[in-house]
């Protein structure tokens, strides 16, 4: 039996992104980070995709809109079918780079609910492996280093289609 691991509301390190200065989803939108610092992945019409920078596992990643919104409500049709096929195409480069055995995605609609960025909504694309409590242990304070995701941001960009 899995013990399910996916409890947003637990995730104390998705309130490190509030020490963040702006939005990244908005800098890294329009261009505005470093090629050393960016973790974008994707960048689509209406939608984006980029590695979270505290990830829960390795190769956790989100999906939002580019325009600065806060509810699913304000998405536009465009945006919400693109942001649909990101989370597939995230999915698809996720399985053949890491051969994950499945995937949570969810959205953390404001603070109380674990949101980092409550005023740009987002969609996390979670890979998850059996016993991925031994792969990664979920800590709070888990420190990824740059040089990883700078490397997993590059193994999925080069799988992405
Ligand atoms: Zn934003």
């Amino acid at each position: 039996m899995t013990r399910p691991l996916w409890a947003p509301w637990r995730l104390e390190y998705i309130k490190q992104a509030d020490d963040l200065e702006g939005c990244v989803f908005c800098a890294e939108a329009l261009g505005e980070l470093l090629e050393a610092e960016s973790l974008l992945l994707c960048r689509g019409e209406a939608a984006i995709a980029i590695l979270n920078k505290y990830p829960y596992s390795s190769g956790h990643l989100m999906v939002a809109p580019i325009r600065h919104v806060g509810s699913l409500a304000e998405l536009t049709d465009a945006e919400a079918l693109e942001i649909h096929r990101l989370s597939v195409a995230a999915m698809d480069a996720l399985g053949r780079t890491y051969g994950p055995g499945g995937f949570n995605l969810g959205w953390n609609l404001g603070h109380v609910a674990g949101a980092g960025i409550a005023d740009h909504v987002h969609l996390h694309v979670v890979p998850r492996w059996s016993g991925d409590t031994n792969f990664m242990p979920v800590l709070a304070d888990v420190k990824v280093l740059p040089e990883h995701l700078l490397e997993t941001r590059d193994r999925l960009r080069a799988a992405w289609e």
